[in-house]
Parts: structure tokens; C-alpha cells; sequence
């Protein structure tokens, strides 16, 4: 890293878990964009699941995952080991708020966000980058570490990223891989809604009534759902009238052992 600093080329990170696809390589190419020198880096952050969570089972492809940041030029692959990210003694969390507390991921994963601020301020730091991209697919996430480089006066520049789709609408989503063929075939029915919901708030329906259609499609398709909602797109306050602001729905469902988020601007 040095050595790119010393030659005056700038730096763009690309935070991953891996299991890496085309979702991680579209923030890739568009770290490209922004810097001459591209990191991405590969950590399942243990601090961001819960005890019943799928740190466990989480999908690790590290050799099929360097093929593909290889064949994409990346300069650096940094993937440090949970003993190094956490040393014996480790003992300071970053504990964020505003975003982080609006009632959607916080009130189903409460850990998340805290190890999440944790494992990306100790990246930032490591790696020093001029840019950060960040898939608009974890929304709440997106805020929340922009929220962050801006309170904590991080020089680093945090990019936003649009979602990459499969042709259905399901967001690329490491975790797609845990769905059976049935739950598969399910699952765009989340865009869908988040689709047409957009739709029916642009053209003046009542958002309540909208998001409870909604919720009852997504109930029918097999889901349990654990939010739609309609939020402010920067501080993801609560809305109630479309003059309120401009608008994120966001959704996170679970069908069988996995469990689905995607959003969407009105
Ligand atoms: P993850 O490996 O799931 O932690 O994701 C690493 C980064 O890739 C995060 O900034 C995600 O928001 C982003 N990402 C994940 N899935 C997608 C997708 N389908 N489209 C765009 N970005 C994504």
C-alpha cells in the first residue's frame, strides 16, 4: 500500500465476505473506475453474526474467488485471518447509531451493525483507501458506514453501487446458494413486490395500503417476513405520505433456512 502511495496512485476497497459473484464484481469494475489501484478484501467477519446465524455454513470459496479477482486484475486480495482481525485481548467495538438503530436489520440482527462498523473501520485502517464501494443490495449497511466515514472523519470517500440482478429480479446474494429449486423459484417475488409497490407510491396510492398488499404476496409466496417498509432513503425514518421524502423500500424475508433482504428508490 505504501508503494502505491509513494508512486501517487489512489486506492479503492471493495469490502467482501467472498463466495464471490457477479454482484462483488460489478463493485470491482467500478472500483476500477474511481482508482488506479484496486483491493479487494475477503473476511467472514465473525463480530457481525449471532450465535444462531450461518457463520458456521457460510459459503468459503477462496481459490474460485482469487480466479475470479485475478481475471478481473485486482491488485490485491487482502484476507486476513479472524486471529489476526481479532487478537486475544481484542476488546473495542464501534457502536453505530441513527441508521443503525432504524428498526429494520438492527431489530432482527443486533449484533450486525456493530461488528459490521467494527470490521470496516480496522479495514479502512489497514488498507488506507481513497474509495469504498458498497452494494446498494445492503441498504441499511450502505448509510450506516457512510454515516460513519462522515462522523468519524475517515478520509475515505464511500461509493454506492446498484444491485445486480438475476433475470427474474432476485439480487445476487452469496446466500442464493442455500435455496432448494421450490424456495428458488419463490424468491423474485421480493423484487416483484418491491417493483410494483414502487410503482402504485409513485402514482399516489396510500403507502400503508400498498406495503400490506405487499406483504400479503410475499406471505402467500411462502415467506416469513421479518419487515417491507417504506424509510426515508438517507436516514431511514419512518413515512407515512410520498411528500415526506424521497423513498427506500426495504424487505428481508426468510424461506426455509435462508433469509433474503433487496430495496429499492421510489
Ligand atoms: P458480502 O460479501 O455479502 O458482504 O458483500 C460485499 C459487498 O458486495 C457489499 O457491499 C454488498 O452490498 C455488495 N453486494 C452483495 N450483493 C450484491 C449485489 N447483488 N449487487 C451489488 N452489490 C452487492
Amino acid at each position: 500500500m505504501e508503494l502505491y502511495r509513494k508512486r501517487g496512485d489512489n486506492v479503492a476497497l471493495v469490502p467482501t465476505m467472498g463466495a464471490l459473484h457477479r454482484g462483488h464484481l460489478a463493485l470491482v469494475r467500478l472500483a476500477r473506475k474511481r482508482a488506479r489501484r484496486v483491493v479487494v478484501s475477503i473476511f467472514v467477519n465473525p463480530t457481525q453474526f449471532a450465535p444462531n446465524e450461518d457463520f458456521g455454513s457460510y459459503p468459503r470459496r477462496f481459490a474460485d474467488d482469487l480466479a475470479a479477482l485475478k481475471a478481473e486484475k485486482v491488485e490485491m486480495v487482502w484476507a486476513p485471518s479472524a486471529a489476526a482481525m481479532y487478537p486475544e485481548g481484542f476488546a473495542t467495538r464501534v457502536d453505530p447509531a441513527g441508521a443503525a438503530k432504524a428498526g429494520l436489520e438492527d431489530k432482527f440482527r443486533p449484533h450486525f451493525f456493530g461488528g459490521v462498523a467494527t470490521v470496516v473501520t480496522k479495514l479502512f485502517t489497514q488498507v488506507q483507501p481513497d474509495f469504498a464501494l458498497f452494494g446498494q443490495k445492503d441498504y441499511q449497511q450502505l448509510r450506516v458506514v457512510t454515516q460513519m466515514a462522515k462522523d468519524l472523519d475517515l478520509s475515505v470517500k464511500i461509493v454506492g453501487a446498484p444491485t445486480v440482478r438475476e433475470k427474474d429480479g432476485l439480487a445476487l446474494s452469496s446466500r442464493n446458494v442455500y435455496l432448494s429449486a421450490e424456495e428458488r423459484a419463490a424468491a423474485p417475488v421480493l423484487y416483484r413486490v418491491l417493483k410494483t409497490s414502487a410503482g402504485r407510491i409513485k402514482r399516489g396510492d396510500t403507502i400503508e395500503r400498498v406495503l400490506d398488499e405487499g406483504r400479503r404476496e410475499i406471505a402467500e409466496a411462502g415467506f416469513a417476513l421479518d419487515y417491507l417498509e417504506a424509510r426515508h432513503a438517507l436516514t431511514l425514518a419512518p413515512i407515512i405520505a410520498r411528500k415526506d421524502g424521497p423513498i427506500r423500500l426495504l424487505v428481508a424475508a426468510r424461506i426455509g433456512k435462508t433469509r433474503l433482504i433487496d430495496n429499492i428508490g421510489v
